[in-house]
């Protein structure tokens, strides 16, 4: 392909993310006859084209919130899902481990972190903050290059009937320095399937070779483009499929490897699509669009939308329809998935996209206070269908979108009223002072995004300190560094050679079952077995395979079988030692243990030498594991109380527990009140106090599927997969006709725990605070920690209520009523950070807030009513010091302030003593 054409079809590409061109108000249909598919029909033709005539397996789109992957803020594209199959590190037992060919429609954000298109959404007519992305994958090599090109070509040109010559491909050319050949494999395929040559242009790495962070499984890939003039001539090309072929690792120090196995991960955005098939050039001329601009036009009573772009675009109403249109679904999609506008991380760029939208409908539009809640209904009718979870959240979704758009509108009516009062206090000259726009910035307490105050002041003519602002906004950075929670170390990881060689040579995952086997004695303490187990593999720190490993250094075990506990499922791992058989006075501390793939890599130092094949003996160590089983069913109890209390809707979002404390995250309109949190405290102490039994049973994932009151969280669970019971047989739990479910706690769980519920002992909540906006975090203690912070409670009421005894008797002395106040404000502190129940905080902190007040109204009236020593009084020995200091002073007999200034503040206050000893 010469360099030329390849050239000029990238600046095409480049320029058309802008070009008003993609806005051409025409709708041209390619096809004159049938009416254009409805977007429902579009997305359903894809998923029964794989499914019906090549055999893939159709999968539920994953929730816009990233599964465990802390390097991505949303779900951005169909693979997200699938990165344990590239990375090798998926559940044998779970059904994503048979996924071979899959095709699925997933929800997608690109609005923060690698991929951010947000800026680009309005401007342009092909990129939104949240689309759909059709996708089919093979993996593990059940089909590669040939078939993926050739079922796409099939699809676009067959089934959805686009004209072969409006279509062109692109293909990796190569990138010398890193040693890649071109793919003229995928180029040879289209030539094959009859794309025109000139048609099929190659691009190097930035375009065609895809990556899915600095490290990890990556490949070429092949782009399919619509052309949208196709008039024959320069062609305006979008992007429409891309085709990944997964080959390579990227390695930590920058080198390729290849991969054991080979996958294809294919996206297409159906808005674009849709776009193509009904014959217009712009997404949001498209039925997945046109309900919400029509909505607008109602609710704001403003001229139609006319799908102008850039200057033509007169006023930015065209511009403030797309970005109010995309910003709701957005919005939408999110907030079902559990995703709430708030202040940091996903959350937070969920606020600006709400303040956003809030700011294009108000100032642009002149939306009606209240106006976008009133469009999530218009985006449920259009996409609940193919995402349920907007239907059942949508009561949730209006609230909070409305919510939030009523206090965005306080805000800045506040922050208008507050530049204007600052303007006031300033001369002519005078910058904006920087902490006050930051007090009414994001970081800040008003919450309005900078940039909006900077135009704010713009308006009114004033220029802002930037310096000062950007000193802040460092001071800020620099605070939060030391705040943030110091990162996990990772641990001894298995890589993903490592993992494709394991599975290469046929070993398999490793035995876990005897981390179930322990048992309660009659005396009710708990016996843990040991396991006996064989070296399968050695793995050094940098995750290279060796045979053997000397003494002292740090390694990864793989054995054939375990009884420790690897961390999952919101568990902490197990720790202990391990013995070589035949040697054990000599113990090899294990600090932790990882699941990867379903093996088992155990840390360890050795104190001597250890080789493949040499037979170990594990101990887990009994008081970490035990206190683990009592968070872990303690923390069952709490999910089920927690829906006792808040209603049967409330959903669990997280957790996580070691034998110290327990961390609960849940769904919640508002923080939980005293009583509600009493109420939960209470129902988990019943539930003790009865000492029912917990009953454990591994069955098929399919049986748990209809059971009412069950609940599945966002996880990938393992078939056949384990249930938890507190009280019920795990039999009788699942039969649909018992509704136990409902009635007791019945969840699916990996976790160990305690056979009795007795030894819970008893749970105090210790903490609550709101993660996000409709998140609540709890924090829980247990049996003697619990008893500890209800004594500490008990402690704490009792001093705040002699203090208020103390109080009401009042006092005829100033200096008695000041130590009053200040013991009010020991105790606030002390009731602040104490471990102790939190209903009990929230109410000792309301009457210490009360008291204070009361203490120091009472000082202020002893000041002011009881002064007695005329010839010294505090204004006068005030005024005698300023006026020292060439400044002034004013006050009352008791109580005075002044201002002057010294370089010898020693000397002032030489003056100070001088003046009052000679009062005295
Ligand atoms: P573009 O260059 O147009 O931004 P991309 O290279 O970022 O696209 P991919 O990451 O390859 O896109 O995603 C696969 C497909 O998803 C694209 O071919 C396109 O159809 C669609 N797509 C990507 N980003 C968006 C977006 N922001 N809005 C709508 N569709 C999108
Ligand atoms: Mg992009």
């Amino acid at each position: 392909m010469a360099a030329s054409m390849a050239a000029a079809a990238r600046r095409l590409r480049r320029a058309f993310r802008r070009s008003p061109l993609w806005g051409g108000l025409s709708r041209r249909p390619f096809s004159s006859e049938p009416p254009p598919a409805s977007a429902t029909a579009v997305r359903d033709a894809f998923l029964s084209f794989f499914r019906d005539r090549h055999g893939h397996q159709l999968v539920p789109s994953a929730s816009v919130r990233p599964r465990g992957d802390p390097s991505l803020l949303f779900v951005n594209a169909g693979m997200n899902q699938f990165k344990p199959i590239f990375l090798g590190t998926v559940d044998p037992r779970s059904e994503m481990a048979g996924f071979r060919r899959v095709a699925n429609s997933q929800k997608c954000v690109r609005a923060g972190g690698r991929h951010n298109d947000l800026e680009d959404v309005g401007r342009d007519l092909s990129h939104h903050t949240f689309f759909e992305m059709l996708g089919n994958w093979a993996f593990g090599g059940e089909y590669f290059k040939e078939e993926a090109c050739r079922m796409a070509w099939e699809l676009l040109t067959q089934v959805y009937g686009i004209p072969e010559d409006r279509l062109w491909v692109s293909y990796f050319g190569g990138d010398p320095k890193a040693g890649l050949d071109p793919d003229l494999e995928s180029r040879d395929i289209w030539l094959s399937l009859g794309v025109c040559a000139s048609h099929v242009l190659s691009f190097g790495p930035q375009e065609n070779f895809w990556e899915m962070g600095n490290t990890g499984p990556c490949g070429p890939c092949t782009e399919i483009h619509y052309d949208l003039a196709g008039r024959g001539g320069a062609p305006q090309l979008v992007e429409l499929w891309n085709l990944v072929f997964i080959q390579h690792n990227r390695e930590a120090d920058g080198s390729l490897q290849p991969l054991p196995q080979r996958h294809v991960d294919t996206g297409m955005g159906l808005e674009r699509l849709v776009a193509v098939l009904q014959g217009t050039h712009s997404t949001y001329d498209t039925d997945l669009f046109s309900p919400l601009l029509d909505a607008i036009q109602q609710g704001c009573g403003v001229s139609p939308y006319l799908g102008r772009v850039g200057a033509a675009d007169e006023g930015r109403t065209d511009m403030a329809y797309r970005v109010v249109a995309d910003h709701i679904r957005t919005l939408s999609v999110c907030i079902a998935d559990g995703v709430c506008p708030g202040m940091s991380g996903a959350p937070l760029v969920l606020r600006r996209i709400l303040r956003r939208a809030v700011r294009f409908s108000t100032e642009v539009l002149r939306a009606p206070p209240g106006f976008l809640g009133s469009l999530v209904p218009v985006v449920v009718e259009t996409l609940g269908d193919a995402y349920p979870e907007l239907r059942k959240h949508s009561a949730q979704i209006v609230n909070l979108v409305s919510e939030d758009e009523a206090a965005f509108l306080a805000s800045l009516q506040r922050g208008r009223h507050i530049i204007d009062q600052t303007l006031r206090r300033l001369g002519p000259s005078d910058l904006f002072p920087a902490e006050v726009a930051w007090s009414l910035s994001l970081s800040g307490n008003l919450g309005l995004p900078l940039d909006l105050v900077e135009l704010m002041l713009e308006e009114k003519g004033v220029q802002l300190d930037s310096a000062g602002l950007a000193r802040l906004a460092q001071e800020e950075t620099q605070h939060r560094s030391r705040q943030a929670e110091p990162a996990q170390e990772r641990g001894l990881q298995l890589n993903v050679h490592a993992l494709g060689e394991l599975q290469r040579r046929g070993v398999p995952p490793t035995d876990d079952s005897p981390k179930y086997s322990y048992s309660l004695r009659p005396s009710g303490g708990y016996e843990f077995g040991t396991c006996e187990a064989q070296v399968l593999q050695l793995y050094t720190e940098d995750g290279t395979a060796v045979a053997s490993v000397g003494k002292g250094q740090r390694c990864g075990l793989l054995l054939d079988k375990t009884n420790f506990y690897a961390e999952q499922g919101g568990q902490a791992s197990d720790r202990g030692y391990l013995v070589r058989v035949g040697q054990e006075d000599v113990l090899f501390p294990v600090p932790r243990a990882q699941v990867c793939g379903g093996f088992i890599l155990h840390e360890a130092v050795a104190p001597e030498g250890l080789k493949v094949g040499d037979q170990v003996q594990l101990h887990v160590d009994e008081a970490w594991r035990l206190g683990c089983m009592e968070k872990h069913t303690a923390t069952h109890l709490l999910n089920w109380a927690l829906r006792q209390t808040l209603g049967p809707g409330t959903e669990q979002q997280g957790s996580h527990l070691n034998p110290e404390r327990l961390r609960f995250d849940v769904a919640t309109q508002a923080p939980l009140t005293p009583e509600q949190l009493r109420a939960v405290e209470g129902t988990v102490q019943e539930a003790v106090g009865q000492d029912e039994a917990v009953y454990m049973e591994e069955v098929a994932l399919a049986r748990t599927a209809h059971v009412p009151g069950l609940r599945f969280l966002d996880e990938v669970y393992p078939d056949p997969v384990r249930v938890v019971s507190v009280g019920v047989p795990v039999a009788e739990a699942l039969d649909l006709a018992s509704q136990a479910a409902l009635q007791t706690s019945v969840e699916l769980c990996c976790g160990t725990h305690l056979l009795r519920t007795g030894a819970v002992g008893d749970l105090v909540i210790v903490g609550e605070r709101q993660l996000s906006r409709g998140t609540t975090r709890l924090l829980a203690v247990t049996g003697e920690q619990a008893q500890q912070a209800r004594e500490v409670g008990q402690a704490l009421a009792q001093e705040v209520g002699a203090a208020a005894e103390r109080l009401s008797r009042g006092s005829q002395d100033v200096v008695e009523a000041q130590r009053l106040s200040k013991d009010m404000g020991r105790l606030t502190d002390a009731v602040d950070t104490a471990v102790m129940p939190q209903w009990q905080r929230r109410e000792l902190q309301a009457t210490l807030k009360v008291l204070q007040r009361r203490a120091n109204t009472a000082i202020r009236k002893l000041e002011t009513g009881q002064g007695t020593t005329p010839a010294f009084t505090a204004e006068a020995w005030a005024l005698a010091v300023c006026s020292h200091m060439g400044g002034k002073a004013w006050g009352s007999q008791v109580v005075a302030q002044g201002t002057g200034t010294t370089a010898d503040l020693e000397a002032a206050l030489r003056t100070a003593r001088a003046y009052a000893l000679n009062q005295l």
